[in-house]
């Protein structure tokens, strides 16, 4: 029996089981399927939708039943004012994330029109690429250590029509070069190895690799903040994303490691979630 776009999204309620929001995710993945605009669903709820395509509906709806997040289900992410292409080798971008990119914009400004900024460990180049289309006239370095995350990056590039990104393969910041920078910033991986929040919601479909690190979350945290004082410009500018108990730690190394300046901003649940600082060009302790 065919079915209608409403009778479609209306099967989709048993994924009410897994999510609060399986309206908005039905709609998202029905839309995808049928290669139409959300708004589409609405003006035409009476519309039949082909057997062929009803049956790729429910699949989805099926594997989004068992956990895995619409964002790998439909291959893209909304993210600033773009959709991002997505696949399980790279972090889906979170919203706390647009608010480093804000960040980056207000406290990178006032050193002029031609800034270089890298994104470190950009996995879908989320960050790098919202700067890159906010401030066309940044040079902008996306740099990872995965092949695969990287060619995701290119690809949206590619789709955003940007030509003021490079894309670099690299461990953190090895292989950039020195004092070249003013501004660095990263979401690393910041979640401590066996958390429960790793089974949790999209994390267990996501790349561990952007999402832990030893030493309780903060070793790539603690090596991006050594590493980058040799590659940031006197007055060039550090900015951290972190995980919610992290920003004491996170501003103690700041300090220690000779940066200035050094600030806090909270996420969207107020909790402390981005640190900044900046380099003087001291001499490297
Ligand atoms: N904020 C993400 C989460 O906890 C983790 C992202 C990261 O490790 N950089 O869901």
């Amino acid at each position: 029996m065919a079915h209608t776009i409403k009778q479609a999204l209306n099967s989709a309620s048993v994924l009410a089981a897994v999510t609060d929001n399986w309206h908005l995710e039905s709609e998202l993945l029905l839309s995808h399927v049928l290669n139409v605009t959300r708004e589409h669903l609405f003006t035409w709820p009476d519309n039949e939708v082909s057997a062929e395509l009803y049956q790729r509906f429910t699949y989805l709806v099926e594997r989004r039943l068992k956990g895995e997040p619409v964002a790998y289900l439909r291959g893209k992410q909304a993210f600033w004012n773009f959709d991002l292409s997505v696949n399980s080798n790279v972090l889906i971008p979170r919203p706390e994330t647009e608010l480093l990119v804000e960040k980056a914009l207000t406290l990178f400004a006032d050193n002029g029109a031609n800034m270089t900024v890298a994104d470190l460990g950009t996995g879908s180049g989320a960050i790098a690429l919202a700067l890159a289309t906010e401030r066309p006239k940044w040079a902008l370095w996306a740099v990872d250590k995965s092949t695969a995350a990287l060619g995701v990056a290119e690809e949206n590039a590619k789709l955003l029509k940007l030509d003021n990104v490079r894309f670099t393969l690299g461990d953190w910041c090895s292989g950039l070069p020195q004092h070249c920078f003013d501004g660095i910033v990263a979401n690393p991986p910041y979640v401590e190895a066996g958390n429960s929040h790793l089974s949790q919601g999209s994390l267990p479909f996501e790349p561990l690799t952007a999402l832990v690190a030893e030493k309780k979350g903060m070793a790539d945290i603690e090596t991006i903040i050594d590493q980058s004082r040799a590659c940031l410009k006197p007055g060039g500018w550090l900015l951290l994303e972190h995980g919610f108990d992290q920003s004491e730690k996170v501003v103690g190394k700041l300090h220690d490691s000779g940066f200035s300046e050094i600030g806090t901003e909270a996420d969207l649940a107020g909790i402390p979630r981005i640190a900044f600082a900046q380099w003087q060009g001291n001499d490297l302790k």
